[in-house]
Parts: C-alpha cells; sequence; structure tokens
C-alpha cells in the first residue's frame, strides 16, 4: 500500500524477520496502541510537572522507579536511545582524560567518547573465530594507560553483548576490576537489558545504557534508558543552573513522545519475557547445530548464548559465483519462503537473529536455509 509516494512497511506482519537490529525492538500490540495515542506533537507534555522525567499523567516518574528496579539500580532518565545514555554519562564524567573500552564497542560508543573529550584505549578480543574479550584485559588495560599517561582512565565500558558478534562478557568480572580501580563503569547492554535479566548491583556497575528500540520492544522513535548508582545523582543527573528540574546530559527533557509511551506499554512484557531467555538462547543454539551440517560456521564465542548469530558461509557463495542473480539470489530465495531481514547481496557472511520466534518457526527458518544450501 502507498501513501502519495511513501510506500507503507510491512514485514513484521507478512515474514518471519531475522535482522538482529530488529527482532528485539518488535511491537506489542499494546505498545502500538500507545504510540497512535500519543502520536501528536507534545502530547506527553499535557499534563507537564516541569519536566519529563517527574511527570505522573501519564506516570513517567513512577515507571522510571520501576526500570532502575528491574537493573538493580538506583536511579534512571529516559534518553533518546543508548548512545544519548552513553554520551551522558562520558560528558558528564570527561575532564579530558582516557576511556578504557572492549575492542568488540560499538561506532556509536567512539563518537561518543570522541565527542566528550575522551581519548579511546582498547582492550583487544582473542581474533578468529571466536572474537573474546577477556575480563582480565581490563586490569592490564589500566596499567598501560597509566603508564602512557600518568592517570588511570575516567572511564571504563563494556559492551555486555557486541552487535558483531553477539558474544557476552563476564560483566562482573570487568566490574569487579573497575571497582578494584576505582575507575566508573560504564555498561553497555544494547543487546542485553530487555532480552535478559539485568542486576547492576551483581554487577557492580555505576551506569547502565539501554536501547529500547534495539531490546525493550518499543519502537515509535528512538528510545533509550540510563540508569545510575546511587553517589552518582549529583554529577550525571545534574539539573541546570537556572533550570533546577532540566538534567543537563538530556538537555533537560528527553524522548518528549511516542516512544516513550511504547516502552511503557511494552515494560509489564518485558518483564515476563526476560525470564524466558534460556529458552531464546537454545533456539539459537539449535539453529547454528543445524546450518553448521552443511559448509556454514559460526563466528564468536561457542557455544552461543545470545540470538544474534554472526555466520560464515561459503555454501551460499559458492552458488552465488554461477547463479543468475549473483549475490542477491540468497535474498530473494528467502523472501519467496517468507523469511526477510537479510542484506541484499550478502552471501559470504552475515548476521541473523532469532529473538522471539516459535521454535516452529526456528525449525522452518533451518529448513529453508538448509535446502537452499542443498543440503
Ligand atoms: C545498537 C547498538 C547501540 C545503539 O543503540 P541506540 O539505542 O540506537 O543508540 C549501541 N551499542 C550497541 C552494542 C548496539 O548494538
Amino acid at each position: 500500500m502507498n501513501i502519495g509516494k511513501l510506500e507503507l512497511r510491512d514485514r513484521e506482519e507478512s515474514f518471519i524477520n531475522l535482522n538482529p537490529l530488529q527482532t528485539g525492538g518488535k511491537t506489542t500490540a499494546d505498545a502500538r496502541k500507545a504510540i497512535i495515542s500519543y502520536i501528536d506533537g507534545y502530547s506527553i507534555c499535557d499534563w507537564c510537572k516541569g519536566a519529563l522525567h517527574i511527570t505522573t499523567e501519564p506516570d513517567i516518574a513512577g515507571f522510571l522507579g520501576e526500570v532502575s528496579d528491574f537493573l538493580g539500580m538506583d536511579s534512571a532518565l529516559p534518553t533518546n536511545g543508548c548512545r544519548e545514555a552513553k554520551f551522558g554519562v562520558m560528558h558528564a564524567i570527561s575532564t579530558g582524560g582516557s576511556i578504557l573500552c572492549d575492542g568488540n564497542m560499538h561506532y556509536s560508543s567512539e563518537v561518543s567518547a570522541e565527542r566528550a573529550g575522551l581519548k579511546i584505549y582498547k582492550v583487544p578480543n582473542n581474533g578468529e573465530p571466536e572474537f573474546k574479550i577477556n575480563p582480565l584485559d581490563y586490569a592490564e588495560g589500566f596499567e598501560n594507560i597509566k603508564k602512557e599517561t600518568g592517570k588511570y582512565p575516567e572511564l571504563a565500558l563494556l559492551t555486555h553483548v557486541d552487535g558483531e558478534y553477539g558474544n557476552i562478557v563476564d560483566a562482573k568480572e570487568v566490574g569487579k576490576i573497575c571497582n578494584d580501580y576505582s575507575v566508573p563503569f560504564l555498561l553497555n547492554t544494547a543487546y542485553s537489558s530487555g532480552r535478559m535479566k539485568i542486576d547492576g548491583k551483581k554487577i557492580g556497575a555505576d551506569f547502565i545504557a539501554c536501547s529500547g528500540h534495539k531490546s525493550w520492544a518499543a519502537g515509535g522513535g528512538n528510545i533509550g534508558i540510563l540508569a545510575i548508582k546511587d553517589g552518582w545523582q549529583e554529577k550525571v543527573f545534574k539539573p541546570g543552573t537556572n533550570w533546577k528540574s532540566k538534567p543537563i546530559e538530556i538537555l533537560g527533557c528527553s524522548s518528549r513522545g511516542s516512544s516513550l509511551l511504547a516502552l511503557m506499554a511494552s515494560f509489564p512484557y518485558v518483564k515476563e519475557r526476560v525470564e524466558k531467555w534460556d529458552d531464546e538462547v537454545k533456539k539459537a543454539q539449535y539453529l547454528v547445530n543445524e546450518l553448521e551440517k552443511i559448509d556454514i560456521k559460526q563466528l564468536g564465542e561457542k557455544p552461543k548464548n545470545h540470538d544474534l548469530i554472526k555466520l560464515d558461509t561459503p555454501v551460499y557463495d559458492n552458488i552465488a559465483k554461477t547463479h543468475k542473480k549473483k549475490g542477491y539470489f540468497l535474498y530473494y530465495e528467502l523472501k519467496d519462503k517468507g523469511i526477510i531481514g537479510m542484506k541484499p547481496g550478502r552471501t559470504r557472511k552475515f548476521k541473523i537473529s532469532t529473538y522471539g520466534l516459535s521454535w516452529e518457526q526456528v525449525a522452518y527458518v533451518a529448513e529453508c536455509f538448509l535446502e537452499i544450501g542443498g543440503g
């Protein structure tokens, strides 16, 4: 269907979507209703009390309290996304020193640190084929930075689950090292919170950044959460000098619209779905086991502990060499079978996600990939 020249989108409704960016942000029916009802500009401000995060109609203030409990943290603010949460922390903390990050960090962490004036150092991953981050390397990283600059870094960042391989790092181990060195610890949970349980207290995180549109079944725009531990409010949630209710790191009020309502409407569902995380991991492992029966290899840690699966697929690459549709054959053959979410033209290495699929759908996806590969 079209509106003028604009083609309306039809994916989740008609296909099995495997795009890792999108599987955890698929909205609930309630979120869709909330989005429509708060679709007009500034409709979230009907009962403004001076700032978005203290608004009680709708009950944003109450929601933020529940969210920080859910994450095992002490307070939370809405942000425009995970990157804005990270940037807020980095900007509040930076005095132009350095930051130690994992080598699998997302580009948005890197540009945030750059914008906040922090010099970036990285803990390397262990290379092919697992690309794992060893938590213990954070201690070595701190020492190297101290040797080079005379000071420990101002902040450490860990990508809990990276968006390239879907590897999970033991955040608690990193937290322990950060606490030993008294380096504040920012945990990026863009691919973890909202899918699996996160306990910031147990992990020893000072800050947790979340992505609502990636992993909390929210949409209608961008939405994130920044949760912090007690003791950081004054620095990170500091209000403007003349605007006592407006936190400066989120420019007073952040996500001023339906995406925040979507996050709130999906929250009861998210609280339930994190309990089913083990089953989500089993689905990913099942799919990998099936696909590796033909000339396909899973990259990243083994066995898989997350739904994001990176594959090396010589089998499809070989078919593409002689196929009349070249590298596009895979995309079209999958689409014919009702499966979407692959980058058109990719046949050698690509990422998929099984998050939220039923077991029947996972089995069907496996069957289709094997059939196309001639297995
Ligand atoms: C997607 C992603 C982000 C960005 O999230 P936004 O909410 O869109 O800013 C950050 N970090 C990682 C690891 C991601 O995968």
